[in-house]
């Protein structure tokens, strides 16, 4: 199947006389005939269901589509993208670990990486995605087990040479993880350029419609976790009467010791409801990015035509950084542009002040064309040079393009512009 027939008949099946649209199986938990029964399920998971802090049949049909979509072997949704980021990690690190991110990633993200799991003994290293090879090589310790980064960045809306940091992750015997939020599997299939692990926040693209927050960690099945770096994938689980995931779940070992250990243990699963919700935001997706990626390109060039704008980021426009890495990975350059207006961030504030029909909220990937300040808003936390690092100036706009008729969206930004 195509994409658009993915997103529309991926996941769920109805057989004879059943629903036509995935049901919502609102329940906590299922029934069994015996102790023996349930005990069975305890000893593998995976035979049936047994409570819906890990597995539901809603949120199941969707981490199918999803799974389908990226091209992988299986997935695992969780109630937030940030709960995706973390059992990604959490699944390879341990204290006393160590892993290696590309520095310019979500804001969020990064208070997860640097602060968060450094309480728990996890180090993150950042890196710069223009350093050498050779820098990157010496960043590895013999701790390190894997490699972070996102297709398009957020905010900074730089494309990932997924290609490079796979090759690198993969000398070093550790998967690369990409999250790939902003491009959605329509305009990139991370996992085609040797990603082993792709993350999602759903509340993105994905649902479309700002209705729900949700994640999604999708497994490739194609990375070796026998090679010496990951022991507990291939020594037995306590927690499962000694289970050893690689050789019970071969290439899903991922995925479902993500679910079997972690989800069981932190229960950051979706409701049925929520996955009701984001299935039927993926039926249109694909049809849902081609528009994105045309009302972008518009205003993209718009922008790039006024003297009002320093600079702007958007890898669909010839001469941008990301524009050849753009060519190789992305069918289109989604509908996120970044610029920098000039006068700085009192400029940017009374520009996005202006503004009538984009919506000033901390919000991005909608169906409605939404704006935000990254150095006043979500990146606020961060210091001077972390702003710098994560590639954010204080004029810096995020502006996330919706479906509505461009010619309004452009009429919107010709008044904010004209109010500065
Ligand atoms: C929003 C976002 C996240 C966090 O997802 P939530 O659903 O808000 O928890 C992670 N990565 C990227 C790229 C994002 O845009």
């Amino acid at each position: 199947m195509k994409d658009e027939t993915k997103c529309l008949h991926a996941g769920y099946t109805p057989k004879n006389a059943e629903p036509r649209v995935v049901p919502i199986v609102q329940s906590t938990t299922y029934v069994y005939d015996s102790t023996a029964d349930v005990a069975a399920v305890f000893d593998d998971p995976t035979l049936s269901l047994i409570y819906s802090r890990f597995a539901n049949p809603t949120v199941m049909a969707v981490e199918e589509k999803i799974a389908a979509l990226e091209g992988g072997v299986g997935a695992m949704c969780t109630s937030s993208g940030q709960a995706a980021s973390l059992l990604s990690i959490l699944n390879l690190c341990s204290a006393g670990d160590s892993f290696i991110s590309l520095s310019e990633i979500y804001g969020g993200t990064v208070n997860l990486f640097a602060v968060t799991l450094k309480k728990l003994g996890i180090e993150c290293i950042f890196i710069d995605k223009n350093a050498s090879d050779e820098e990157i090589h010496k960043a590895f310790k013999p701790n390190t087990k894997a490699v972070f980064g996102e297709t398009i960045a957020n905010p900074a809306i730089t494309v990932l040479d997924i290609e490079r940091f796979a090759n690198i992750a993969h000398a070093h015997g550790v998967p690369l993880i990409v999250d790939n939020t902003f491009a959605t599997p329509v305009l990139c299939k991370p996992i085609d350029f040797g990603a082993d692990i792709v993350i999602h926040s759903t509340s993105k693209y994905l649902d479309g419609h700002a209705v729900q927050v949700g994640g999604v960690i999708v497994d490739s099945g194609n990375f070796d976790w026998t090679n010496g770096n990951f022991p507990d994938f291939c020594e037995p689980d306590e927690s499962y009467h000694g289970l050893i995931y690689t050789e019970a779940y071969g290439k899903m070992a991922y995925i479902l010791k993500a679910r079997m250990q972690l989800m069981r243990d932190f229960g950051v699963y979706p409701a049925a409801h929520s996955a009701f919700l984001l299935n039927m935001g993926l039926e249109t997706l694909a049809i849902r990015m081609q528009r994105y990626c045309e009302n972008a390109m518009v205003v993209a060039k718009y922008l790039q035509n006024s003297d009002k704008i320093e600079s702007i980021t958007y890898p669909g426009l010839e001469g941008d950084a990301g524009y050849e890495l753009g060519k190789k990975y992305l069918k289109g350059a989604s509908g996120v542009i970044s610029f920098v207006i000039r006068g700085g961030r009192e400029a940017a504030m009374k520009f996005m002040d202006s503004l009538e029909l984009a919506s000033n909220e901390v919000h991005v990937a909608d169906i409605r064309t939404c704006v935000l300040h990254p150095a006043s808003e979500t990146h606020r936390q961060l210091t001077d040079e972390q702003l710098v690092a994560a590639g954010i100036k204080a004029g810096m706009v995020r502006f996330s393009v919706g479906l509505e008729n461009v010619e309004d969206i452009l009429a919107d930004i010709e008044k904010g512009l004209a109010a500065i």
